[in-house]
């Protein structure tokens, strides 16, 4: 994977990528990445790369020349029109994907995630100000993706959220084994985690992590997992039920937890509920 980061601030991304995991992954080549400073491509004396919008309104909004320029230098492609698609098909098979960081783009989640993390190549743009004039999305851009329902005064926070994300699943960067029962991974958050001492300030480890029973830790860790994505989030649950993702395990543990809280109501919910599916 090749990330190239557009941004007028290259110092903020570049300390990412020189740290920890990051630098380690660069250095044995599974992972690529450039930071190119857009104001570069402002031609006046000033480097200036923002405007007033036009229509009125409050701050200012990046100028899509040296944004333009910026995207061309690094490698990306105009969008093409729908008939010069159909005119020919093949013209942008190698075509680097563009994201643009904002508040109204597609919520990131860990599936999206995913879905980039197999990509050859993301190209980043990273906003500042009232954000960037709407034909260089309109040219260039393929995704807008919004990493919460909140806005930032920059895309580059968001740039960095999303390559965290997506370059751990990057195959060679961390073991397969790591990612397996991480927060999302099948639609239920993590169990708690303990190392040592086995007693910190009177609060001691849960006895079932020292007995070296695996089966019995399996089942313990499941429903905690459980426990507390139906306590935090709960629309995960839902998600997940409505989705099949659930063994019949997991299921019938959700059932029992749901009935619990409720003080035994809710066993309706499940009646009928009697797939075996793992
Ligand atoms: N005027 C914009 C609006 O109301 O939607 C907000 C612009 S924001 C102050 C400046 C830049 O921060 C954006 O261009 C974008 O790159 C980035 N940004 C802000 N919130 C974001 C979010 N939730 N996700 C991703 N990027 C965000």
């Amino acid at each position: 994977m090749n990330y190239t980061v557009l941004t007028l601030f290259p110092e903020i991304v570049d300390a990412f990528f020189a740290t920890s995991i990051m630098a380690k992954a660069i250095q044995r080549g599974v992972i690529g990445y450039r930071s190119i400073n857009i104001r570069d491509f402002a031609t006046d004396k000033h480097h200036k790369c923002d405007d007033a919008p036009y229509g009125g309104g409050a701050g200012m909004l990046m100028l899509p020349e040296p944004l333009g320029r910026a995207l061309e230098y690094a490698g990306a492609q105009k969008k093409l029109m729908p008939a010069e698609a159909q005119e020919a098909p093949n013209r942008h098979q190698k075509r680097a994907r563009v994201v643009y960081l904002s508040p109204s783009g597609r919520l990131f989640d860990q599936d999206l995630a995913r879905e980039l993390a197999m990509e050859q190549e993301l190209i980043l743009l990273c906003g500042r100000y009232e954000g960037i004039d709407q034909r260089i999305i309109d040219s260039y851009v393929d995704d807008e993706i919004s990493i919460g329902d909140y806005v930032l005064s920059s895309g580059e926070v968001g740039a960095l959220v999303l390559i965290d994300a997506t370059y751990r699943l990057v195959e060679g960067v961390i073991s397969a084994e790591s990612l397996e029962e991480e927060s999302f991974s099948d639609g239920l958050l993590e169990y708690p985690q303990y190392t040592r001492p086995e007693i910190y300030d009177t609060l001691r480890v849960p006895e079932v992590l020292l007995s070296g029973h695996h089966e019995q830790i399996r089942r313990w860790r499941l429903r905690k997992r459980v426990e507390k994505t139906l306590l935090v989030r709960p629309d995960l649950i839902a998600k997940g039920l409505a989705a099949g993702r659930f063994s019949a395990e997991t299921r019938k543990l959700i059932q029992e937890l749901q009935i619990q809280s409720s003080g035994g109501q809710g066993a309706a919910e499940f009646e009928g509920d009697t797939d075996e599916r793992n």
